[in-house]
């Protein structure tokens, strides 16, 4: 399998056995994980269509205005979920070439049915910056450097 192929969500699915047929409307989220992945990977593709459509109404932004947006997500890092809920990190860059910051977005979100799976919000939002020697924001035990920083090229 080629890189390119796989998915953003890091499911290590090809992204056209993954995301993609949920984005592209030709199947459903029928978890609220599956519905994170796929919204992730509608932010790394820049699909505002999906992003909206699958945000509940009551709490749904306007637009998201993605096409301006420099934000660059790196990794996703799934910590625990359950059927309302999904807690989760997310890493990205963000600013001029030359002049980046790493940074990694921690976020509980929750989902509801009505009867489609829809994102409602997002609770405990944390953005921080990452620097080298810190505990890498996945988990794992080790330096951000000798961890997830590899996924920043
Ligand atoms: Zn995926
Ligand atoms: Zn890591």
């Amino acid at each position: 399998m080629q890189k390119q192929t796989l998915c953003p969500c890091e499911s290590g699915q090809a992204l056209s056995d993954c995301c993609l047929p949920l984005i592209e409307n030709r199947a459903a989220a029928t978890t609220a994980e599956q519905l994170m992945r796929s919204r992730y990977t509608a932010y790394v593709l820049k699909n505002e269509r999906y992003l909206l459509q699958s945000w509940h109404p009551d709490t749904r932004p306007q637009q998201l205005d993605l096409k301006n947006d420099t934000t660059q997500w790196r990794k996703l890092h799934i910590i625990e979920g359950d059927k309302n809920h999904v807690s989760f990190v997310a890493m990205f860059d963000s600013g001029r070439a030359g002049d980046k910051q790493h940074y990694a977005l921690s976020e509980k979100s929750e989902f509801i049915y009505e009867p489609e799976i829809q994102y409602l919000k997002g609770e405990n939002v944390q953005t921080m910056t990452l620097t080298k020697n810190m505990p890498c924001p996945c988990q794992s035990g080790k330096k951000f450097k000798r961890c997830c920083e590899k996924y920043f090229v």
